[in-house]
């Protein structure tokens, strides 16, 4: 516990260290200067900073008298309390009676409290102590409210690791259902809104049930996540999402994408799937995994939604898997579907 002194009367500093030590505070500093005193405090006097590795050089508290002959006791204050690390010293202020105004000052300046001189022990003492008492709970309640913050920062990171979660499909760390949907429903009413296309893509793995029953499930999982990681390679934009909707179907939202752009995209997943090459003897339709897909674009109304969209893509890829598998179809072309599909079981 080190208090510093910072009095140029010898007599006076005698008095004041007399004092603190019988007081019970026998580690004092002394200074009897202004520029004396900051540099105990490590603060250099021509730069205003804080220049030992250490600010405050183990002091505890200031005894600063108002009137020095350099720089005046509010100055010495003033550059204590412009140093961050020693923004919460206590300094108590030793004025003579009739020193009101200055006093005013030196509050302004930071000072804690103030004595006069002549000085009482008693006095002394009680205003050392209460300071110190002070200074304590200060430091407990930053303390405190640092621990808080950094707890308030641990829950912000779980939560938000928890909607991530929430929104991703576990198996290949891509959207999940609940994430396309809420997307589909934000970027439909936008697309509304500045009366812009939106297509949807859906994609579905062929005979993946035979995949599986072929390979086993681990293989089948190995595989969706290989496919999962192509389809988002093929999608740049950044309002595109590419999620798995269910088992081994994909979507993928396409906001501003007109019908032209989104043939070229779903052809574009279509090879990018077939270039995994990974083997798939069952295949009837071809070598390797492959996926149909089924296309649809529309420029939404005000007030609608987006289920419309979602049958009209649906009905696509059906139409996909009947036409034969591992191709695209556009909901734009469903009238030549018919004489395409009707006869052929989309699940032979
Ligand atoms: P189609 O060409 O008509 O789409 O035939 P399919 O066999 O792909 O379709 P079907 O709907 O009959 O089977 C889907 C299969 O996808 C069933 C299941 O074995 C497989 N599957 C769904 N989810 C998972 C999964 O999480 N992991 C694995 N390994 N397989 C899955
Ligand atoms: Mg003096
Ligand atoms: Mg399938
Ligand atoms: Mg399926």
């Amino acid at each position: 516990m080190a208090i510093l002194v910072v009095e140029d009367s010898e007599v006076t500093r005698r008095v004041l260290l007399g004092q603190l030590k019988s007081s019970g505070f026998p580690d004092s500093v002394e200074a009897e200067s202004g520029e004396a005193a900051l540099a105990l405090l490590g603060i250099d006097p021509s730069q205003r900073r804080t220049r030992s590795a250490s600010p405050g050089s183990g002091i505890d508290l200031v005894l600063l008298d108002i009137v020095l002959p350099d720089m005046d006791g509010i100055e010495v204050c003033r550059r204590i309390r412009s140093s961050p690390e020693l923004a919460d010293l206590p300094i108590l202020m030793v004025t003579a009676v009739g020193q009101d105004e200055q006093l005013e000052a030196a509050f302004e300046a930071g000072a804690w409290d103030y004595i006069t001189k002549p000085t009482s022990q008693v006095v002394l003492g009680a205003r050392i102590r209460q300071a110190l008492r002070l200074k304590n709970e200060t430091e407990e309640r930053k303390a405190r409210e640092e621990s808080l913050v950094v707890a308030q920062r641990r829950l912000e990171d779980v939560n938000s690791a928890l909607s991530m979660q929430a929104a991703s499909d576990a198996l290949t760390g891509i959207a999940n259902r609940r994430k396309a949907d809420d997307h589909l429903v934000r970027e439909y009413r936008r697309s509304a809104r500045e009366g812009l296309p939106i297509s949807i893509v859906m994609a579905d793995i062929d005979y993946f049930k035979q995949y599986n029953d072929h390979f086993g499930h681990p293989a089948g999982d190995e595989c969706l996540r290989s496919v999962a990681g192509v389809l988002s390679a093929h999608v740049f934009r950044a309002p595109d999402l590419v999620a798995r909707y269910g088992g081994e179907e994909f979507m993928v939202i396409l906001p501003n994408t007109d019908e032209t752009g989104a043939r070229h995209i779903a052809e574009r997943l279509r090879h990018g799937v077939l270039s995994l090459r990974i083997v798939h003897p069952k295949n009837l339709a071809g070598s390797y995994i492959s996926i149909s897909v089924g296309v649809t674009t529309e420029t939404p109304k005000r007030n609608g939604d987006p289920t419309s969209l979602i049958e009209a893509c649906d009905r696509a890829l059906y139409s996909a898997k009947a036409g034969g598998r591992n191709c695209v179809r556009h909901s734009a072309d469903e009238d030549t579907w018919i004489s395409l599909d009707l006869s052929s079981d989309p699940n032979p």
